[in-house]
């Protein structure tokens, strides 16, 4: 059996951290398992779901480092649908309902009121041909219910009945189907819920694992019992814990928070978003992970937590700092010319600058200072101005090697009697601008002795 995933979100909206986490799961199944990733877009409700979403999402998915096997849209397979629901009503396990919402309500209130469980009690399979024929002839169109097998003879009498199956991530699973609403699958103007055309496509594609958050739990006892009912045999299930905001909110594709793009532009690494998206909530640590093969190492689902986590974008920075500071010239170099860094310094400039990044875009600043001086020369007191004149008369002539800047600050403590900080906050200072930065030893080559010069105050 070749292993078959896919990620299935409805494009409504940019997907965010916690879908890339379901995307990744299925990814790095799939990897580590030499199976096949189907982009399915569940995108049934055509009022709020768009191409420009579904295009985002594979390009947020490229970025990641996803590229499916199959894209697929529910939007252009309902025959498939309308044909599965023709079997399951032959079968006399689709039936149709005709109460409004309000009177499901009220219903609802009555058997709470009762100490009965607020499901539907299938009342429309009481209905007299004469009352469907009222409510037909009143405008009425049915919506449709899948009739759950938690009865033994009278579906008016259900008993707990137990699905059960081994999750990948949260181990032995049990739904009662009798605490359960029978679901709607079809509405009244003839359009699908999520529950059917996910099961059909899920046997029409040829899924053998269903990886999806555990806010699915509940409707896999159903959809189990619909891949029966359409004589199919389930697939694996595995439900991964959700994430939330520090404040432990729930994440939206509608709200845009934490979304893949926002994240992008504002200098993540794909490899940051995906090492935190899989490893957060997990018993592994959080690393950063150079690619997606060496994530896929790390990715245990049976090392998911069953609890939510909490996702915090502070540690997208240090994880993102971490890259930075491991990616060589090799992997920078396109993306330094990109920024209008390059040449001969581009090079050292950069094994100089990355372990003082925050973002890749940041080596910007750092080429800017290096090439026209600081942005803001600093203000100098007196003293230090005193100071940095005798420093700058002993800058050692060129041609500098390795050493210059040792032979430098060598030469200024024997002129000033300054050492420590006082002899270095100044010089920083005075050549960058900056308190803090890069070592100056690995700076004043960059600079040439012309460019040092240049820099005195
Ligand atoms: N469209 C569903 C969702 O986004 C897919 C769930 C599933 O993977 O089956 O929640």
């Amino acid at each position: 059996m070749t292993v078959t995933v896919r990620f299935a979100p409805s494009p409504t909206g940019r997907i965010h951290i916690g879908n890339a986490r379901t995307a990744l799961f299925n990814w790095l199944f799939a990897m580590n398992n030499k199976g096949r990733f189907i982009q399915r877009f569940d995108d049934t409700d055509i009022a709020r779901s768009t191409q420009e979403y579904a295009d985002s999402i594979l390009y947020d998915l490229h970025w990641l480092g996803i590229f499916p096997d199959v894209t697929a849209y529910q939007s252009r397979r309902f025959e498939i649908y309308d044909a599965a629901v023709e079997r399951l009503k032959a079968a006399r396990v689709l039936y149709a309902c005709y109460e409004t919402p309000e009177e499901l309500d009220l219903r609802r209130k009555v058997r709470r009121t009762r100490g009965l469980p607020p499901v539907y009690g299938r009342e429309a399979l009481t209905l007299t041909p004469e009352q469907v024929a009222e409510y037909q002839s009143d405008g009425r169109r049915p919506h449709w219910r899948f009739l759950l097998p938690n009865f033994t003879s009278d579906p008016l009498q259900p008993e707990r009945t137990e699905v059960h199956w081994n999750d990948l991530v949260r181990g032995e699973e049990t739904v009662d189907l009798a605490s359960l609403s029978d679901p709607i699958l079809m509405r009244e103007d003839g359009t699908y819920l999520y529950t059917l055309p996910s099961v059909v496509d899920d046997i029409e594609m040829g899924v053998s694992h269903v990886i999806r958050g555990d806010d699915h739990v509940t409707n896999t006892g159903v959809q189990i019992a619909i891949f029966k009912a359409l004589g199919a045999e389930p697939p694996v299930f595995g439900h991964h814990n959700l994430l939330t905001t520090v404040s432990g909110e729930g994440l939206s594709k509608r709200s845009g928070a934490l979304s893949i793009e926002s994240l992008r532009s504002d200098g993540i690494e794909p490899m940051a978003v995906a090492s935190l998206a899989v490893l957060v909530g997990t018993s592994e640590n959080v690393t950063a992970a150079h690619d997606l093969n060496e994530l896929a190492g790390h990715f245990d689902p049976a090392a998911t937590s069953k609890s939510a986590s909490k996702f915090d974008p502070d540690e997208l920075f240090v994880l993102n700092r971490t890259l930075m500071h491991r990616m060589s010239f090799e992997e920078a170099r396109d993306r330094l010319i990109v920024l209008g860094i390059s040449g001969d310094k581009a090079e050292p400039f950069w094994m100089a600058v990355r372990g003082n990044l925050d973002r890749l875009s940041d080596a910007v600043a750092w080429w800017r200072i290096l090439s026209d001086g600081p942005q803001e020369p600093a203000e100098f007191s007196g003293e230090d101005r005193d100071f940095l004149n005798q420093a700058f008369d002993v800058l050692p002539e060129e041609p500098w090697n390795g050493t210059v800047w040792k032979d430098w600050t060598g030469k200024i403590k024997e002129a000033t009697g300054r050492k420590g900080k006082p002899l270095f906050m100044p010089l920083r200072l005075a050549l960058t601008g900056r308190t803090s930065g890069p070592e100056l030893s690995d700076l004043l080559p960059l600079m040439g002795r012309e460019g040092t010069l240049a820099r005195r105050p």
